[in-house]
């Protein structure tokens, strides 16, 4: 058996208000280090905006902030989201494609919220805009909206009966292909890993496909995950010679019940990561 480093709280994907999260970057690193997290990746969809507010209360209390962006993506394979990780906020070329992907949030939004209206939950998009607070707009904030004004009960609600892609107020996302968003993350320097590949729909054929495009991690440890489905992704990363990630995907929203550094990530895991940076 090798020797195997002490475990402390490890997050590998998180949110903040840069996106649709509901603590600023500054606040979510203080949570993130009263719950004794010592590396903590901020994750914001499509925007790498909160990473210099990160990094700086991250570097007061003692908390390591890898940068990181997870790009959505639209395809026949389910919800295949992929994590970026060391990507750099200055590359302005980079810059230039993730401000392409949040004007087309914004427009999803916009569309979205046409179609509530003729569904009969008209909510004004100043007030989503309010709500957003300048942060990439996603689906959490029309549930929010919703939920303000009493057509639902909970946030989960919202997404149940009126937000999910079989429901009828969806619209889909113009954006990247997972093939794609892998490539985005290598071409600009950074290790792609797949998020929650649970919501990917045909996770064993696309897999290798994306491994192909560059893929280096795998999200393995995660808070839905069954302990089946961890061994699952676990066997993937050894097939595929992928890092096995993990984090909580806290938004703070009460999305679920999984706080800061809840979900076990081995401290193994920030080693494989790092050296998977020198072979990009
Ligand atoms: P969007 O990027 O606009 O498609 O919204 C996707 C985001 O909505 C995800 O990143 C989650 O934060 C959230 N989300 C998606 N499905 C659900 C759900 N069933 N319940 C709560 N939040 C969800
Ligand atoms: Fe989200
Ligand atoms: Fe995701
Ligand atoms: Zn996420």
């Amino acid at each position: 058996m090798g020797s195997l480093s002490v475990a402390y709280p490890i997050d590998l994907h998180t949110h903040s208000l840069r996106s649709d999260g509901a603590l600023s970057p500054g606040d979510l690193v203080r949570r993130a280090a009263a719950r004794a997290v010592r590396v903590l990746s901020l994750a914001d969809h499509d925007t790498l905006a909160g990473v210099a507010e990160a990094v700086a209360a991250g570097e007061v209390l003692g908390v390591r902030v890898i940068p990181a962006s997870e790009l959505n993506t639209e395809s026949e394979w389910g919800d295949a989201h992929v994590l970026g990780y060391f990507i750099d906020p200055t590359d302005v070329v980079l810059e230039e494609r993730l401000r392409w992907l949040r004007e087309n949030r914004g427009r999803r939004i916009e569309l979205m919220i046409a179609k509530l209206s003729q569904l009969g939950y008209p909510v004004s998009l100043q007030r989503v805009l309010e709500i957003a607070q300048g942060g990439a707009l996603g689906r959490p904030h029309l549930a929010e909206a919703l939920l303000e004004k009493g057509y639902v009960r909970s946030y989960d609600e919202a997404f149940d009966k009126i937000l999910a892609k079989d429901s009828p107020a969806y619209v889909a996302r113009v954006g990247l292909t997972p093939l794609e968003a892998v490539e985005l993350v290598r071409t600009h320097a950074g290790v792609p890993s797949l998020a929650h590949p649970g919501t990917v729909v045909g996770l064993e054929a696309l897999l290798p496909k994306m491994v192909a495009a560059g893929l280096a991690g795998i999200e393995a440890y995660y808070g839905e995950h069954s302990p089946e489905m961890t061994e699952r992704c676990l066997a993937l990363a050894r097939t595929h010679h992928l890092v096995p990630t993990g984090g909580s995907d806290f938004h703070g929203r009460g999305e679920h019940g999984i706080d800061l550094g809840a979900v076990f990530v081995p401290p193994e895991t920030i080693e494989m990561l790092d050296s998977r940076r020198t072979q990009a």
